[in-house]
């Protein structure tokens, strides 16, 4: 690639990533779900094709039944620390998104685009510049 290698990892350390490519997208997903997930208003996922993807160290599972799409979803997260890593929606298993806030070097990938802003919170700014889905992509 001659890039710099993409890599993250969870806060404790037992799980650590590499993608193999850069992020087919960068998305801000303000669902309820993924809202309770992360703890914080949204989370921002990168889009990437799940073979890109490289998990060292052990992630727990949730099997996610009530999404905002009605796909169930699989989070998996650090079982030691609860950093949440990756999400595969069961509807599109080769898709998967990572959590962007675990990656080393988070500013390196901007937002390009928000998910599901019919659930943001008021006080979320959404750039005006940026396109934005009241549901999924495709809704
Ligand atoms: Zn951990
Ligand atoms: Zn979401």
């Amino acid at each position: 690639m001659g890039e710099e290698a993409i890599e993250g990892g969870c806060n404790c350390g037992k799980v650590r990533y590499t993608l193999e490519s850069p992020p087919l997208a960068v998305a801000v997903c303000h669902c309820t779900r993924c809202r309770r997930q992360s703890g914080s208003a949204f989370s921002v996922n990168l889009v990437m094709k799940a073979r890109h993807v490289r998990i060292e160290g052990e992630l727990s599972a949730y099997d996610d039944p009530e999404t905002d799409s009605g796909q169930p979803v699989k989070r998996e997260f650090c079982g030691s620390c609860g950093s949440p890593i990756r999400s595969t929606p069961s509807a599109q298993p080769a898709l998967v998104a990572i959590k962007a806030g675990t990656l080393d070097d988070p500013a390196r990938f901007a937002p390009g685009l928000h998910l599901y802003t019919c659930s943001a919170l008021p006080w979320a700014d959404i750039p005006e510049a940026l396109p934005r889905f009241e549901r999924g992509p495709t809704a």
